[in-house]
């Protein structure tokens, strides 16, 4: 028995680390979710499937080659409970555990054999500050984790902090992002296959104008991976 085994264990009695969905005590290699409530998401296992839902939701919007999820968002779900922890309450860490699982499930099917970079949806750097964090760089950072392919992180960048889009209509909402997206350097992804990544597909409108700003490099190709996709 050593001394900073007995110190990690006397910090698990005083402050347990509880499960974000379950609020089960967790194992120390659990990290903000227990197994049993990773098992249990919903997933959508349509990688691989024409005109799965994250492509109808997002057909005609933007030329893209593939899109995929990885669970169902559903009003009170295990997924909402799991994404609002990753962007309100400081663990960044559940984004990297879901891009990872993610990304071995990616390795599997023929989506990612043509990815040459994985680029996150961006926060304005005032938000990011905030935060801490940007929650779906913690997901690109697990799928390239699993996959090995490189994020980028400092091209594609929010030029205006645009007030949240929860409580806007479908149009509303596409009027809030038009133009808030810029390429710093537009051959940055020229000749390049793009993994677009976010946390949640709703309307689809951020994902746009992130494709808007990214298309204006030569030849570039889109595809698009997200936690979650709302049913
Ligand atoms: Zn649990």
């Amino acid at each position: 028995m050593n001394l900073k085994w007995v110190a990690e264990e006397i910090a698990h009695y005083l402050f347990p680390n509880l499960c974000s969905f379950c609020k089960i005590k967790l194992l120390p290699n659990e990290m903000g979710v227990c197994l049993q409530c990773l098992y249990k998401l919903p997933k959508t296992n349509n990688l691989d499937e024409p005109n799965n839902l994250s492509e109808t939701l997002l057909a005609g919007r933007f030329p893209f080659e593939r899109a995929a999820s990885f669970a169902l968002f559903t009003k009170e779900g295990l997924l909402q409970c799991l994404i609002h922890n990753l962007k309100y309450n400081n663990k960044p860490y559940i984004g990297e555990l879901l891009g990872t699982l993610f990304g071995a499930d990616l390795l599997g099917s023929n989506f990612i054999d043509t990815i040459d970079i994985i680029v996150p949806v961006p926060l304005h750097p005032k938000k990011q500050t905030i935060r801490g964090y940007n929650q779906a760089e913690s997901f690109a950072q697990g799928i390239s984790k699993a996959t090995s392919i490189p994020v980028s992180t400092n091209e594609l960048i929010r030029v205006v902090n645009n007030p949240t889009q929860t409580k806007r209509s479908k149009t509303e909402r596409w009027k809030n992002v038009q133009g808030i997206f810029e390429v710093k350097n537009s051959d940055a992804f020229e000749n390049k296959h793009v993994l677009l990544v976010d946390d949640v597909i709703t309307t689809g409108s951020t994902l746009e104008a992130c494709a808007i700003a990214l298309l204006k490099c030569s030849n570039v190709r889109i595809s698009v991976a997200t936690i979650g996709v709302v049913l």
